[in-house]
């Protein structure tokens, strides 16, 4: 058993994280949900469902709420239920033991590639490393499938879509991002909709250039030596806790 405080501190940055995806407007207000595993225990904290939500912007520690990796509820307060697609996290936890948290949301920006089928290409360099990072060094997959994932079924047929991958396009639908804490997730998430913003506003202007294959290939050994696996997982890089702190004062300053 953890100890109420670490609980809580958890359940604290997964409410964090939808506000910050909530001010970021990385989703539709009130879809989309944020979890992490309980260590050691077959258990989740995710961001709740129901009447009495307020959307991703107002998530409140309080309604983050304890459900078992069957997907069923097992601590939560009243008018408030285990979003229908939970089995998207709780598969994910399953076949990924070095995972901590799932990322379940809607950027539009990043459905749209989904739809038009237009592929994001490697156009950013040090403008932003860690975007770049997820396409060069093989971190995005995809889902063609455009329905709710309301079963454990399907929730194995996407993790099995995810693979080894950080974040997944699902076809009309969302995106899935995943990490060793809550904050790796939410900069996966964060750098996916960097990426497909740049790619879309590019397109808007002209015929975007991927960067020379010689400084591709630097940024992709930047990467490699460090690549998490189930029995090292190693930890996120210090940018993930910068840019958590930077946006989690902008949400204080918003708040
Ligand atoms: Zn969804």
């Amino acid at each position: 058993m953890r100890d109420a405080s670490h609980i809580n501190e958890l359940r604290d940055l997964v409410a964090r994280s939808c506000r910050i995806i909530g001010m970021l407007e990385l989703s539709n207000p009130t879809q989309g949900h944020v979890s992490t595993r309980i260590p050691g225990e077959d258990k989740i904290l995710i961001r709740a469902r129901g009447p009495m939500e307020a959307g991703l912007y107002y998530t409140t520690p309080d309604e983050v709420i304890t459900v078992g990796l069957d997907g069923k509820l097992i601590e939560g307060p009243a008018g408030l239920a285990v979003p229908q697609e939970v089995f998207i996290h709780t598969e994910m936890y399953r076949a990924r033991p070095e995972i901590n948290s799932v990322i379940h949301i809607h950027p539009s920006t990043v459905v749209l590639f989904t739809i038009c089928d237009v592929p994001l290409l490697p156009i950013l360099g040090s403008y932003n490393p860690s975007a770049l990072d997820l396409i060069i060094n093989n971190r995005i997959s995809q889902y063609d499938r455009s329905i709710l994932i309301r079963d454990s079924a399907l929730g194995r047929e996407l993790a099995s879509a995810v693979g080894a991958t950080d974040v997944c396009m699902m076809r009309s639908h969302g995106i899935t991002s995943v990490g060793r804490d809550v904050q790796e997730a939410t900069f996966n998430s964060i750098n996916l909709y960097d990426l497909a913003k740049m790619n879309y506003q590019a397109l808007l202007l002209g015929e975007p250039r991927p960067i020379r294959d010689d400084d591709m290939a630097v940024f992709r050994n930047m990467r490699s030596k460090e690549v998490p696996t189930p029995e090292k997982p190693g930890r996120p890089s210090d940018m993930v806790y910068s840019l958590w702190r930077f946006y989690s004062r902008r949400l204080a300053d918003q708040q």
